[in-house]
């Protein structure tokens, strides 16, 4: 082997870089960076000719794959309806999110259905396993468990079982002796992940890899696989809420952005099926500052409280504070109240959080996040039975988004009896709803918070 096999990638999001650097220009992160042994060409030598590989035409062979329920409808959800057979999955998450506590609830779930289910931990021994088992109260579930790391002896296994379903808990512990690299390095957890995907594809076993997020340091993140699996799912939540959002990132059998919501308990994660009540639970009565937002979640509507908090700043540049919302997003829309509003928010700190832990990314919520920092700014309270929807655009107008009817669905089955939106053709109200349409910014300030 010459000396110049050695490369340097990057941990969190595996960029191959030229040299060592302290900050990947990829990702942006710091102290990602390690230096590791290439991956192995193959062997060297003239390029002999291959065999000429079948081909077929575009019309598919058969049906839809073949799906199989956990019976945790949160999880199917995820899962684009059910676990599809030879499927590769990768669940990441933070570490001690409950991650494990999911998997093997969701495993024995599948094993409770009539899955031959098989659950290799490579982070604890068999008799931690045992013992979550039976705080989760999961004893009775049909599971094979394995406490092993090295990938020859679990891919031995695996071909003798011949199981459904495989959860490998996590990717980041399995080795393969063929690579000469540490366990959770770059090289070896694509190693170990590219040879259980390709098992997977050729026998017919569905596999699940945990990945753990890791911040900096030698060991490589779930992102460097991402590419090799069929659906990513992150396992989110704030530590010091109860709630977890299984969110899917990329789906090969399902809609993207779908989230299923759980509830940490005594006895492990309970499904939330209503997670609007649950997230508008602890609401206050018409406090200033607050605003609902009825959001689309995947393919489900849920409504989530909106909190903005705005007081006189003693700082040169006054503080942006936000949780569970972009902080670019707040920028846009102060820039945009300013501009063409005319309502300033020089020497004010803004501080903009999303109760109960959740995160939102649509432009959707554009409106709400205006209307909770007005309702703070101006410290008059917005109605507590309505909700806010609609994008804001540089111009200051609103803009129609998405699903309006089943926005306004969820609202009016919640209780909620009065709606803000865009003003958009052929959108229905609900019985006893008052939908009040607009068509700008200014608008909606004169008509909810006077001139302003
Ligand atoms: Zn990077």
């Amino acid at each position: 082997m010459s000396k110049n096999t050695s490369s340097f990638t990057c941990t969190a999001c595996g960029a191959a870089h030229r040299k060592w650097n302290g900050q990947c220009e990829a990702c942006g992160g710091w102290n990602t960076i390690v230096e590791e042994g290439a991956l192995s060409s193959g062997p060297k030598g003239s390029l002999a000719k291959g065999r000429s590989i079948p081909l077929t035409d575009l019309a598919t062979q058969g049906a839809a794959p073949p799906r199989a329920s956990s019976g945790i409808s949160e999880l199917d959800r995820v899962l684009g309806g059910g676990l599809v057979a030879a499927s590769a999955i990768l669940v990441g998450g933070d570490p001690g999110i409950g991650k494990s506590t999911l998997l093997l609830q969701a495993v024995s779930a599948f094993a409770n259905k009539g899955l031959k289910c098989l659950y290799i931990s490579g982070e604890e021994a068999a008799a931690q396993v045992q013992m979550r088992a039976e705080r989760l109260g999961l004893t009775k579930a049909p599971v094979g468990l394995g406490a092993e790391t090295n990938l020859r002896d679990i891919l031995t296994t695996l071909d003798r079982e011949r199981p459904d379903l495989a959860v490998i808990d996590s990717i980041q512990t399995m080795w393969l002796d063929t690579i000469e690299a540490a366990p959770g390095s770059v090289s070896q957890v694509r190693a170990a992940a590219h040879e259980l995907v390709t098992f997977a594809k050729k026998k017919g076993v569905s596999v699940i890899l945990v990945g753990h997020v890791t911040k900096e340091g030698q060991i490589a993140g779930p992102r460097v696989v991402e590419h090799m699996v069929d659906t990513v799912l992150y396992f989110e939540g704030e530590r010091g809420h109860q709630f977890r959002i299984l969110r899917a990132v990329k789906n090969r059998f399902g809609a993207a952005d779908e989230i299923g919501v759980f509830e940490m308990t005594g006895g492990g994660l309970s499904e939330v099926t209503n997670p609007s009540a649950l997230f508008l639970s602890d609401r206050e009565k018409a406090t200033a500052g607050s605003a609902v937002f009825a959001g689309i979640e995947g393919t489900r509507p849920m409504l989530m409280e909106i909190q903005a908090l705005v007081a006189p700043s003693t700082l040169a540049s006054p503080r942006r504070t936000v949780v569970g919302i972009d902080g670019a997003r707040l920028s846009t829309i102060l820039a945009v109240l300013e501009a063409r509003v005319g309502i300033t928010f020089a020497g004010l700190d803004v501080f903009l959080n999303v109760a109960g832990g959740m995160r939102v990314n649509e432009p959707a919520a554009d409106l709400a996040i205006a209307g909770a920092i007005l309702s703070a700014r101006e410290d008059v309270a917005i109605p507590p039975d309505m909700v806010l929807f609609g994008e804001i655009s540089l111009s200051g107008a609103l803009r129609p988004v998405s699903q309006m009817e089943n926005r306004l669905k969820e609202a009016a089955k919640l209780g909620f009896t009065q709606a803000v939106a865009p003003r958009a053709a052929k959108v229905q109200s609900q019985a006893g709803m008052t939908l009040r349409e607009m068509s700008d910014l200014t608008a909606f300030v004169g008509e909810m918070f006077g001139a302003g």
